[in-house]
């Protein structure tokens, strides 16, 4: 597949495994890659800067964050999102449906107590999704062309089509009806898209994926990757409420749909990569871009990952002294530890000398400079991860 302006090489494959490069207009992105969240267009505690540190190749930014705050009418006197926050590389939008259904049934469970799933401030109909800010309990509908509309207006080099992210706790006869729902939209947001010449309103071209939903049913995860693939998006992606939170139930999806989808497209598997084995095993499922909240998060939590990529019987494996890759760099142990972090990592704040035992301690005593450093080390760790697959796929 190609075009002048946005085009994907698969180079070299092994097994499922896949190696390839995705040429947007803000430059190359080198695949698989783990791509860091700046959700209201800065990525927690860290500057444009610090993230071209963690050599990240592309950033996502969320649309319903962006929309409610700074809002579309800054966002274009700002001259879009690259502009704002002073990053030149490639962009990739949510849709924003992920973010109007979870936040919005965190309000239904604040404002009358109850556990139930789906709230009041949350009107799912057909033609889109009526909500409640959770900021200032403003009414706003979002809509397959409205929430395209609004990443025209960040402009964003990959925008993702509206759709429903179908909790898996959902009976099959409402994923149907949500599926159904969700196939509608990716048809209008596809159809909105060629309307407007698959451009940004500041003139540059924008790639469109579709989102591959159906909870945790094969039938309708095939119905939903047929429906997908018929049409001509630049890329395809896995969606789903727990998709990379179950790692059984997204493996599961992953094994049903991967023959189905086409090998000369990029792969995303949406919300996957909280832990480092996470990675391994999306690439090893077949997949080729990666994000998640988590290691920034985790990082401000205090935990920090270790461990690293192994070739055992020709097949790469993480592999760590700690659960999940992560220490606790709160622990007791670590108050005299004068050893980094991880030995051999390149970033910056390993590259710095900073110990385990002076970040212990700042992040015992709370300094705004732990988030910085921690989130460092995280961030650049999950790319390097992507970057070692890469070599292994390319070497082999
Ligand atoms: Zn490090």
């Amino acid at each position: 597949m190609a075009n002048k302006e946005f085009s994907f090489k698969l180079l070299k494959t092994k097994g499922k495994m896949r190696a390839g490069t995705m040429t947007t207009p803000h430059g190359v992105v080198q695949t698989p890659i783990f791509m860091p969240v700046g959700t209201v267009g800065s990525v927690k505690a860290l500057d444009s800067a610090d993230v071209k540190n963690t050599q990240a190749h592309i950033i996502l930014g969320n649309t319903y964050h962006l929309y409610l705050r700074p809002g579309m009418q800054t966002m274009q006197e700002m001259g879009g999102l690259h502009a704002f926050m002073q990053w030149d590389k490639p962009i990739l939008t949510d849709s924003g449906g992920f973010q109007v259904l979870s936040l919005g049934d965190a309000i239904a469970h604040k404002q009358d107590g109850s556990s139930q799933k789906s709230g009041p401030s949350v009107k799912i109909s057909d033609d889109g999704v009526e909500f409640r800010s959770h900021l200032d309990g403003s009414k706003h509908t979002f809509t397959p062309e409205k929430s395209i509309q609004i990443q025209r207006e960040i402009g964003s080099d990959i925008m993702m089509a509206f759709d429903e992210a179908l909790p898996d706790s959902k009976p099959h006869e409402y994923a149907v009806d949500s599926l159904a729902k969700t196939n509608r939209w990716a048809t209008a947001c596809y159809e909105y898209w060629e309307k407007h010449d698959r451009r940004s309103v500041y003139g540059t071209y924008q790639s469109l994926f579709g989102i591959i939903q159906g909870g945790l049913f094969e039938d309708l995860r095939r119905e939903a990757v047929e429906h997908i693939v018929s049409l001509d998006f630049d890329g395809v992606a896995l969606g789903g409420e727990t998709v990379g939170y179950d790692l059984d139930g997204t493996r599961r999806v992953m094994e049903w749909i991967e023959p189905l989808m086409p090998k000369e497209k990029p792969r995303y598997a949406m919300g996957m990569g909280m832990n480092p084995i996470d990675l391994v095993d999306g690439v090893k499922m077949g997949f080729d871009m990666f994000d998640c909240v988590a290691p920034a998060r985790l990082a401000r939590n205090g935990s920090l990952y270790v461990g690293s990529l192994e070739i055992e019987n020709g097949e790469p494996v993480f592999q760590s002294e700690f659960k999940n890759g992560r220490m606790s760099i709160g622990a007791a142990a670590y108050t005299t530890d004068s050893g980094l972090i991880q030995e051999g990592c390149d970033c910056e704040t390993c590259k710095a000398g900073y110990t385990r035992g002076y970040l212990r301690h700042l992040y015992k005593t709370k300094e705004l400079s732990y988030f910085r450093l921690a989130t460092q080390h995280n961030l650049r760790f999950m790319i390097r991860l992507t970057e070692q697959l890469r070599s292994y796929i390319l070497e082999q």
